[in-house]
């Protein structure tokens, strides 16, 4: 079975193992690394360490639906709603700006990590954390990729999804590689084999 390895435990990383593993039921090991302690990126949680229950968003808060986005991307709020994830705001915000007519605001109850890992979960991806990524090199057909403190492992395709300074800033074959502009951050998909993951 093929091993895939994605870099990163944010939203566009668990969206991306959860897209792939129900494109391609049983044909990938999907794996992901992320540097953090845990999921979430740019959409991390923060939680009391006195109660659960208490917690903070630190990046994103809420969620905008314009009329477009929402009729394109429409399965994926059913979903996100379906599992109590998402629920729609109907509080007041003090100080919200004017919105676009027809947009829709949601808010996650359990904190905007829910949302990321939430896709982690399905994608049934094995997540290791603490995972910081250094070097890729190619090796044979497929990629040998190394982080910090740890031993080297070899994936037959690798996805990049961390904000692109910090792609920038990794060793090896990525220097010599095209990207891919995707909404507004930049992935990078390494694969000899794979290739429908050049089009994530
Ligand atoms: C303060 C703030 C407020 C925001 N508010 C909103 C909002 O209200 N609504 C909204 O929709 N969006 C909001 N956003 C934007 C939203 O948070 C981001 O667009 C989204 O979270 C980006 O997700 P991502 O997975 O693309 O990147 P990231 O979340 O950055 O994920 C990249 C992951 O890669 C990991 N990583 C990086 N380098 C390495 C490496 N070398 N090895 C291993 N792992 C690595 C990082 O630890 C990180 O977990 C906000 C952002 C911020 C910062």
């Amino acid at each position: 079975m093929s091993r895939v390895l994605i870099v990163g435990a944010g939203l566009t990383g668990s969206l991306c193992a959860c897209l792939l593993r129900r494109e391609m039921p049983n044909k990938v090991k999907i794996v992901v690394w992320d540097k953090s302690r845990g999921a979430g990126g740019r959409m991390s949680t923060s939680r009391c360490p006195d109660s659960a229950e208490c917690t903070a968003d630190l990046g994103a808060q809420y969620i905008s639906a314009t009329p477009y986005y929402g009729q394109i991307h429409q399965s994926f709020y059913e979903e996100l709603l379906a599992h109590n994830v998402l629920k729609p705001l109907v509080a007041n915000v003090e100080g919200m700006m004017k919105k676009e007519e027809g947009l829709r605001d949601f808010v996650t109850p359990k904190g905007v990590s829910s949302i990321v890992k939430h896709y982690l979960r399905e994608s049934g991806a094995e997540v290791l954390f603490e995972h910081h990524v250094t070097h890729i090199h190619q090796k044979g057909a497929g990629w040998e990729v190394h982080w910090r403190g740890g031993v080297a492992e070899q994936f037959d395709a690798v996805v990049l999804t961390m904000p692109v300074p910090q792609i920038l800033q990794l060793q090896g074959v990525v220097s010599s590689c095209e990207y891919t502009p995707l909404h507004n951050t930049v992935s990078l998909a390494l694969s000899t084999s794979h290739p429908i993951l050049h089009t994530v």
